[in-house]
């Protein structure tokens, strides 16, 4: 069997349309993008023309519509478009937009599919990233959505979807390919409850919407200038939202989506399990043998960087790097550790305190090596999401895994780290650094 691989577009396409939440004219562009590159918006309206990952980590509000955002520049209502180039089967593309929200068009994601074929798609010379799902995912929801994720050789989506009273209960479930894709799921439009709009519409909040881009449903009739595609237009639009929120995870899921009553909060929460467990999993299928000396760094390498010394180095050395965001380190616990004497006598056991470091260390060796290319240095801030997970022993070989999150031209840099001893994840955590001038 050969890989799937990436796809871009083939040449750019666009097409202009009305926003949904100002009312305004928008022009957007769907550009090709090289491999890993992933999909992302472009602001061509604002100044210095800023790019928006379409990530999960950048998730910004899931009120009606999902809004991601980097700083202080945001992008609105992204599903429809997300969830049209993800079942598509394209993996890297630029969405250019002189507005802060694709056209809404009909309220469906037909004028994506329709655009995506005007553009065409190619191949690319890597493999497609795929998270294949090992154990059931659940997120439950105060409002009462339930998704559940299982194994599932397939990415499929089985949806239940129920209004106000349980009125309206629809069920669609389907395997999600590009033919079926545009054929059942892309021409379901938006539909929206009076009783939840009205208020919006006083306020002038809705200016782009109006009957010719959502189905509204005020007590039993449904009100829309079309009459309805499907019997089960509602479920089948869940079910394209669903795909649009969990394209924030940036790899192609295989497993079984089960819906009840879905919506983007819900669904935004199971994209972030799905990546934790994506990222956990990556760590653990790393290199874990001692590099045949290329590409990681030795001991007095390390020392040559990191100020620490015994007994507070806590890496022996580096195992390699992956690209400038992404590397492992492994420290040999051994029982002649200092701390063990004291932690605790009779029981020795590594303190938390001392893998966060170990974490910290790690995560800096990344940032000196972009440090060397730029006037400022990463200094360890705060820890977030720490958690001790197994007790570390002597004898335990820890590895010790560092992504930076966030590296650019900010203050900020966040690091995910996690350690890892006998495949099993043993504490983990977020360390925040801030950047100084050298
Ligand atoms: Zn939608």
């Amino acid at each position: 069997m050969t890989a799937e691989l990436q796809h871009t577009v083939a040449k750019s396409a666009g097409f202009s349309g009305t926003s949904l939440h100002t009312g305004e004219k928008v022009a957007l562009k769907l550009q090709p993008a090289p491999i890993d590159h992933g999909i992302k918006f472009k602001r061509k309206d604002l100044a210095d023309e800023p790019m928006i990952d379409a990530n999960i980590a950048n998730l910004k509000t899931v009120e009606r519509a999902t809004t991601i955002g980097e700083g202080a520049v945001r992008v609105h209502t992204v599903e429809h478009i997300l969830s049209a180039l993800s079942a598509m089967g394209v993996d890297n593309a630029v969405i250019e937009m002189d507005a802060n929200e694709p056209p809404i068009g009909d309220g469906s994601a037909a004028p994506y599919v329709e655009l995506i074929k005007k553009a065409g798609t190619v191949a690319q010379e890597a493999p497609r990233r795929f998270f294949d799902v090992r154990e059931p995912i659940h997120i439950e929801s105060k409002g009462g959505a339930l998704l559940v994720l299982l194994p599932d050789g397939k990415f499929r989506i089985s949806c239940t979807q129920a209004g106000p009273n349980n009125r309206f209960t629809q069920f669609f479930s389907a395997e999600i390919s590009p033919g079926l894709y545009e054929r059942e799921i892309a021409p379901a439009r938006t539909f929206v409850y009076y009783e939840e709009v009205a208020p919006l519409m006083e306020k002038n909040l809705i200016k782009g919407g109006s009957l010719e881009n959502a189905i509204v449903v005020r007590g039993d009739a449904v009100l829309s200038k079309e009459s309805l595609r499907f019997p089960d237009e509602f479920a089948r639009h869940k079910i394209l939202d669903i795909i649009g929120d969990l394209a924030l995870v940036g790899a192609r899921i295989r497993g079984h989506v089960i819906a009840l009553k879905p919506g983007h909060a819900a669904n935004a929460e199971l994209a972030r399990a799905v990546l934790k467990e994506h990222t956990k999993i990556t760590a653990l299928s790393g290199r874990r043998t001692f590099p045949p000396g290329e590409g990681g760094l030795d001991t007095n390498q390390v020392m040559e960087i990191l100020p620490h010394r015994y007994p507070f180095l806590m890496v022996d050395r580096i195992l390699g790097f992956e690209g400038e965001t992404k590397c492992t380190g492994m420290k040999t616990v051994t029982v002649n550790e200092p701390f063990f004497a004291g932690h605790f006598p009779g029981h020795p056991v590594m303190p938390g305190v001392l893998q966060v470091e170990a974490m910290a260390q790690v995560a800096s060796i990344l940032l000196l090596r972009l440090a060397k290319t730029s006037s400022r240095i990463g200094y360890f801030m705060s820890a977030d999401e720490v958690k001790f997970r197994k007790p570390v022993f002597p004898g335990d070989t820890l590895f010790i895994h560092a992504e930076l999150l966030k590296a650019r031209q900010g203050r900020l840099a966040k690091a995910r780290c996690s350690c890892v001893v006998n495949d099993a994840v043993v504490s983990e955590g977020d360390l925040m650094f801030t950047f100084l001038d050298k």
